[in-house]
Parts: C-alpha cells; sequence; structure tokens
C-alpha cells in the first residue's frame, strides 16, 4: 500500500503538488491522469524520492519514505520512464542486471533473471542480451526499460508515461505486456499518463489530477458515469465519453435474457463497443448472446448498446 498523506511542493514560489492525499491499495493498476504540466511526473518522484517535498508524508509498505535511505528506497521500486535511460554503453543484459548488481546478487542468479525477464517481454534471450540499446527499436527499448525496472522484482513499480513516444501498435502491444504481467505477479503499479484511452485500457483505479490536486478518484466506470467535476468529465471525453463508457461496458450488462435472435452470436464478454462493430458490419439491429461456454444466455439489441 502506498499511502500520500497532505503532500505539497513547491518550486520557488509555485505549488505544483497541492496538499494531496492519496491511499493506493496493495496490487492495485493504479494510473495518474491528467494534462501535462499538472504534477503527475512530480508525484512519482517523491515516492521514490528523486524530488523533495515541502509537506506531508509518503509511506510505502508502512514505511516513511524519509526514513529510508534514498539508494535503498529506489533498489525496492521499479522506475520505468519515456525516455528508457537505458545506459547507451551498456549492453542489453548489463542494463538489466543493474540493480540486481548493485545488491550483489550471485552471477548465475543475475544471469537467470536477465534471461527470464526477457523472456517475460517477449524478448529473445539469444538474439538480444548482447545488444546495445542504438541497436533496438523504440518498442524494444521500451520493453528492456519494463524489464529493468522489474528485474529486482520489486513490490512496487512507477511508470511515467513509458509508451508516450511509441506508434500506436507498438504501444497497444506493450499496454497488454503491462497489463499481463500485472496480473501475473499482482505487483501495485503506478503509471503515469495524460491518454485517457491510455488509462481506461490499464486501470484498475484512476486518479484524476487537476493543478496538483486530486480532481477525482475512481474506477474508470466510476469515473465515465459520475464525473466530480467539468474538468474531470472535460478530460475524460467531453462528448466522446458515451464511446469510452461503450468500450468498458460488456454485452451481459444489457443482455435480454431469454430472448432470442438469428445470426453468429457474441460471446456476453464482449464490449459494447465490439458489439456495435459488429451489428454495423453485419447490418443487423439484434443479436444472440452466448457465454463463455457457448449456451445461448439471450439477444442484444442495437437501442440496448445506447441507452
Ligand atoms: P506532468 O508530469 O503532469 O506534466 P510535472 O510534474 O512534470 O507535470 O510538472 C509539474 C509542474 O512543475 C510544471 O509546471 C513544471 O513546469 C514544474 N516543474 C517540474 N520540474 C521542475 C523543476 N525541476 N524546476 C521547476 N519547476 C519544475
Ligand atoms: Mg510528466
Amino acid at each position: 500500500m502506498i499511502e500520500i498523506d497532505r503532500v505539497s511542493k513547491a518550486y520557488d514560489t509555485r505549488v505544483v503538488v497541492d496538499d494531496l492525499s492519496l491511499s493506493v491499495p496493495e496490487g492495485a493498476f493504479c494510473v495518474l491522469l491528467g494534462p501535462s504540466g499538472c504534477g503527475k511526473s512530480t508525484i512519482l518522484r517523491m515516492i521514490n524520492r528523486l524530488a523533495p517535498f515541502d509537506a506531508g508524508v509518503i509511506r510505502v509498505g508502512g514505511e516513511d519514505v524519509r526514513e529510508v535511505p534514498p539508494e535503498i528506497l529506489r533498489r525496492r521500486i521499479g522506475y520505468a520512464i519515456q525516455a528508457t535511460g537505458l545506459f547507451p554503453h551498456w549492453r542489453v543484459e548489463d542494463n538489466i542486471a543493474t540493480v540486481p548488481r548493485l545488491l550483489g546478487w550471485p552471477r548465475r542468479r543475475v544471469r537467470d533473471r536477465v534471461e527470464e525477464l526477457l523472456q517475460l517481454l517477449r524478448l529473445d534471450p539469444e538474439t538480444y542480451r548482447r545488444k546495445y540499446p542504438h541497436q533496438l527499436s523504440g518498442g524494444e527499448q521500451q520493453r528492456v526499460g519494463v524489464a529493468r525496472a522489474l528485474a529486482a522484482d520489486p513490490d512496487l513499480l512507477l511508470m511515467d508515461e513509458p509508451f508516450g513516444a511509441l506508434d500506436p501498435v507498438t504501444r497497444l502491444a506493450l499496454q497488454g505486456e503491462v497489463l499481463r504481467i500485472q496480473q501475473q505477479t499482482k505487483k501495485t503499479v503506478i503509471f503515469v499518463t495524460h491518454d485517457i484511452e491510455e488509462a481506461l485500457r490499464l486501470a484498475s483505479v484512476i486518479a484524476i489530477v487537476e493543478r496538483g490536486r486530486l480532481a477525482q478518484w475512481g474506477t474508470p466506470l466510476d469515473i465515465l458515469e459520475n464525473p466530480a467535476s467539468a474538468f474531470v468529465a472535460e478530460f475524460v471525453g467531453g462528448e466522446g465519453i458515451g464511446l469510452h463508457l461503450l468500450a468498458l461496458r460488456k454485452v451481459a450488462d444489457r443482455l435480454r435474457p431469454d430472448e432470442t435472435a438469428d445470426g453468429e452470436p457474441l460471446p456476453s464478454e464482449t464490449s459494447l463497443r465490439d458489439a456495435l462493430a459488429a451489428m454495423t458490419r453485419r447490418r443487423t439491429d439484434r443479436l444472440p448472446v452466448v457465454d463463455a461456454a457457448g449456451r445461448p444466455l439471450g439477444a442484444i439489441t442495437l437501442g440496448d448498446l445506447v441507452r
């Protein structure tokens, strides 16, 4: 659990984090979402003590971060950033091994861990371990950056717009990897982005940040359904909010039980957005719905999607 308790920070006289309180439960995938300059990176950097703060307390696993020596703290907290921060003159394996070596792991264990992480990030160890960062694509560099952040198996992973510079296809692939790894390992992740689509795809819980304050905290569905202010409503999509909601809700939520329809059935876990796409493609306004085992559950209509 990470607790940010009434924390404030100013640069000179400008307050950039303003009496912020936030608790991130163990195992959450928390996304800090807000416009550029609202203080997201500063918040992450206060957690791992790259940035000092003026007031309040931050606790990680119950421990006040200011009572842990910064280098010890940073070995326990994975950190991945947009510009990867890979050391250009070090091979992939040496980059990934940075923290394990600082921790004095035996060679054999470091080697095995590098191999395991390359596989986890779907980089073939034989092909990649001896390459230098400049020999990799942007997406591969980010994979190595994520592997390095995970190297010493930290309980907490801080990610600062790690995929911001990638093309949409690579970005989608890496979002999928991070989500899979988080679900497998149950690590707590705090992920910064200004991209609502990315936030909705990843978050179990979203914190919306507005000028260094918490504007809203909740699940993606909470926030889209009940934006707490005009700022939040505008930021999470304005007029497009309905489309985001379609992507989050499932056919199961709008099902007409026991009714029937013709055509290839939709699994009940299909998003309403995909259901809409299927109806448009097949030129129909009604489709049957089945459960994961293919048993009929009912039907859904075009009207149900937008109700
Ligand atoms: P975000 O990550 O949400 O874009 P940041 O946390 O990077 O926002 O920055 C918050 C505010 O603090 C911005 O106005 C930024 O200009 C300012 N800021 C960030 N770092 C520094 C610094 N080292 N010195 C002075 N001002 C800074
Ligand atoms: Mg930032």
